[in-house]
């Protein structure tokens, strides 16, 4: 036990290499835990094991975790394996209970960074103890609140604070589970360089088929680590099943991996932050027209039921019109804003024409 606590620092990764946290998303049955835990250690590639305990979850009724007896399970699990363990605290019974069962690094969730309350009892259980602390974004993208729940910690006394980049949420989203807006992390790094940055894909993704290439973004970013959950069954996962992969699948991934930009720095040149506004501005874009459709089918069904003719002239020529006034208003070529408009309307037309047709 003690080993592990003697160790420089457990948020840097061993001999320049990003550190690597894996583990369920959930701590479900003792047997779960421990075997995942075995099999992750036997990859090689893992410096910290993970798993939820308490999980704050969107809805009342969904399963909450499994509590305390799990805390139990990953100290066996820590004592098995010798991987030091780290797990979700959202409040001041969580961090007593974790100091008292020795867990080695707590993790705050982005369902807490987002309450300077909540951050502030965490800050305060914690006083005195140097224990070391993974901070998440917000569920929102606001640097800001990111920063200031790290520099509540800090004040309290702890020294190692390392954040974890999990996505943002929003509206409308369809590729991500939590857009990464990665100009917020590159942002955080500027103003916090020496504060260890970690990704987790996981929770950006949501699904297994491009964990790989975010986890690959953010080796590229310079990264310190990475944050990965992974399940020995993960199709049967109580919770975050989509996106869990078993701990073979992980060793694999992480071999995938390339180290292209090692060192570069708190790095990305302002063309890198500006280029990831626009490929936020272009997602959505494409969400908003996914969405539009979605609509446009609707209103297909509708004017199918109720007989009404697909082509309406008035409502046509008021969209233009809208168009022709922000154009004017907002620096755009009236003629730009028309042909995307008109495109638009026709794939609409042709959405509600295929419902028709049905
Ligand atoms: C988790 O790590 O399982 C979790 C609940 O994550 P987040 O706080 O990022 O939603
Ligand atoms: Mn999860």
């Amino acid at each position: 036990m003690s080993n592990i606590l003697k160790q420089d620092s457990l948020l840097k990764g061993k001999n320049g290499n990003p550190l690597q946290i894996a583990g369920p998303c959930s701590a479900e049955t003792k047997e779960q835990v421990l075997e995942t835990a075995r099999r992750l250690k036997a990859t090689g590639k893992v410096d910290i094991l993970r798993a939820g305990i308490w999980k704050p979850r969107t809805m009342p009724g969904s399963f909450e975790g499994i509590g305390a007896k799990g805390l139990l399970w990953m100290q066996e699990a820590r004592e098995e394996t010798g991987l030091p363990v780290t797990v979700e605290v959202a409040k001041a019974s969580h961090v007593d209970l974790c100091l008292e069962f020795g867990i080695d690094v707590l993790w705050v969730g982005a369902r807490t960074t987002v309450s300077p309350f909540a951050m502030e009892e965490l800050a305060n259980a914690l006083k005195g103890v140097d224990i070391p602390v993974m901070v998440k974004n917000p569920i929102n993208p606001d640097l800001k609140l990111w920063i200031g729940g790290i520099e509540r910690l800090r004040n309290a006394g702890i020294s190692q604070i390392a954040a974890i980049h999990r996505g943002f949420s929003y509206l409308g989203e369809k590729y991500y589970r939590n857009r990464p807006q990665w100009q917020i992390p590159i942002a955080l790094k500027q103003e916090m360089p020496d504060v260890p940055l970690i990704c987790d894909p996981s929770h950006i993704c949501g699904r297994r088929d491009i964990l790989e290439a975010v986890s690959q973004k953010a080796y590229d970013l310079d990264f310190d680590g990475l944050m990965i959950e992974s399940h020995i069954t993960p199709d049967e996962a109580w919770t975050d099943a989509s996106q869990q992969i078993t701990p073979e699948v992980y060793a694999e991934l992480i071999d995938n991996l390339v180290r292209r930009n090692v060192g570069t720095g708190p790095l990305p040149t302002e063309l890198e932050v500006l280029r990831s506004q626009i490929t936020n501005i272009d997602d959505d874009i494409l969400n908003l027209l996914s969405n539009r459709m979605e609509v446009a089918r609707k209103i297909g069904e509708f004017k199918k039921a109720n007989n009404i003719s697909i082509y309406q002239k008035v409502r046509w020529a008021e969209i233009m019109e809208k168009g022709k006034k922000f154009a004017e208003k907002h620096d755009l070529s009236e003629d730009f804003v028309a042909k995307h408009f008109k495109g638009i309307h026709d794939e609409s037309i042709n959405q509600q024409e295929q419902v028709m047709k049905k």
